[in-house]
């Protein structure tokens, strides 16, 4: 699957980053991870860092599948909100998918801080336009409460005088952040190589052979690497091989503006915006540039998407402009991304019954970068044979 089209920001800001050379000889680890973007960055530095040897193999340049399409708002809210996902898997289920959310944001944070990566928590605020949809976004903000999340509420004037948005309603939470992901998956891959990880791009897996205790990864390159644990790292390129109904494909677009700037006093935080809707619309800043993106549609196929962006492109910038009437906005960089939702909101995340050497960490959906980050302590435990409380939430056929 061609993952992305257009002008991705972060490998521009970043250019090559690391470059590691494609598999040239048999290996043989603890754990062999499919796929070397955020998500198997996550996974290697955490296996590393808990004493297992990994290699990870990605058939793309390390960081170019969805990890550089990514606007990487790192937040704890999920695509279902919580008052309705209390009612599809239960008040304490629903609470602590949060909870994790909130403890991966600031696991994220942390990362980026030890590692030297650009990152920023300056909150968020979750918006409603219209005032017909402020009741549905009280009922979310008292559900936030009861979950002892910290968040206060934003009427339609607060949110004028505070930040200059013209929205209806919104909910202003302390937990949240935003990150360079391509240059955090090149920092985590560049940190697990410095604690004896193997690293090899432009090397597709074609096979997995299960063997007795373990598995054989085969490669387009002919070496192969032995492992007691395969672990899937694919992102939504995994969707093709899992049942219908596990994930849905949509096309999603993003921009980066021009350099801009909001009038004097108002955004002081520069915090990021997110849309109760379906599709919605989500910004951030990265200096004095916003970010943003949304104006998603069902994936149809990539040459599709891509006829999309310059249209696309000029109606997110369209929203914008009516969100922010006082902030100067033209787009600088435009890019689509293909993008897998499930129905709860939530990723999956463990083995699969039946395939119990092959373990997956699919960040699906628009905080997916979160869920990875969840996924590398649970499937670190999992290796190590530690129980892990919050596996059950993610498992397969749940
Ligand atoms: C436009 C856009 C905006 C987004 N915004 C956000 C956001 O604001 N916040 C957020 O949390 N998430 C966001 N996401 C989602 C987020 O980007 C993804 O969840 C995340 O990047 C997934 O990382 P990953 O490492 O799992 O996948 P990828 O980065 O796609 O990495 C998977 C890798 O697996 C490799 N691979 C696949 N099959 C094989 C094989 N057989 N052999 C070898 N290698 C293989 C691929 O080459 C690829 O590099 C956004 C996504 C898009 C497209």
């Amino acid at each position: 699957m061609d993952l992305h089209s257009g002008a991705c920001f972060w490998p521009l800001v970043n250019g090559l980053g690391l470059v590691v050379p494609p598999l040239d000889r048999d290996l043989a680890c603890d754990v062999a991870v499919i796929g070397a973007g955020i998500t198997g960055a996550l996974l290697a530095d955490a296996m590393t860092r808990a004493g297992l040897s990994v290699a990870a193999l990605d058939r793309r340049d390390v960081g170019e599948g969805s990890t550089a399409a990514s606007t990487a708002l790192l937040m704890y809210d999920i695509d279902t909100p919580l008052h309705r996902l209390r009612e599809r898997i239960g008040r304490a289920d629903a609470e602590r998918a949060y909870a994790i959310g909130v403890e991966s944001t600031r696991g994220l944070s942390r990362l980026c801080a030890e590692l030297g990566v650009e990152c920023a928590e300056p909150g968020s605020i979750y918006f409603v336009r219209d005032d017909e949809r402020v009741d549905d976004l009280r009922a979310e903000f008292a559900a936030r409460r009861e979950a002892g999340l910290e968040v206060e509420w934003a009427d339609r004037a607060r949110l004028e005088s505070e930040w200059g948005v013209r929205a209806a309603g919104g909910i202003v939470s302390a937990s949240a952040a935003e990150a360079d992901p391509f240059h955090l998956c090149h920092a985590l891959l560049r940190r697990a190589i410095g604690a004896g990880a193997a690293v090899h791009d432009r090397t597709t897996v074609t096979e997995i052979e299960v063997l007795d205790g373990g598995v054989a990864l085969h490669t387009d390159r002919g070496p192969r690497v032995r492992a007691r644990w395969v672990a899937h790292a694919t992102g939504f390129e995994a969707a093709a091989s899992l049942p219908r109904g596990v994930v849905d494909l949509v096309s999603t677009y993003a921009l980066a503006t021009e350099p801009t700037a909001p009038a004097p006093g108002r955004w002081a935080d520069r915090r990021m915006l997110w849309e109760m809707a379906d599709p919605y619309l989500y910004l951030r800043w990265r200096g004095d540039r916003l970010i943003a993106g949304g104006a998603d549609v069902p994936f149809r196929n990539e040459r599709l998407r891509d006829r999309l962006i310059g249209a696309k492109a000029a109606s997110i910038l369209k929203d914008l402009g009516a969100l922010l009437p006082g902030v100067a906005l033209e787009t600088a960089f435009a890019w689509t991304g293909t993008f897998g939702a499930t129905r709860d909101g939530l990723g999956y995340i463990g083995a699969p019954q039946g395939r119990e050497r092959e373990l997956f960490a699919l960040g699906f959906g628009g905080n997916g970068i979160t869920f990875s980050h969840a996924a590398s302590a649970m499937l670190t435990d999992h290796v190590l044979g530690r129980a892990n409380a919050d596996a059950r939430l993610f498992r397969f056929g749940r």
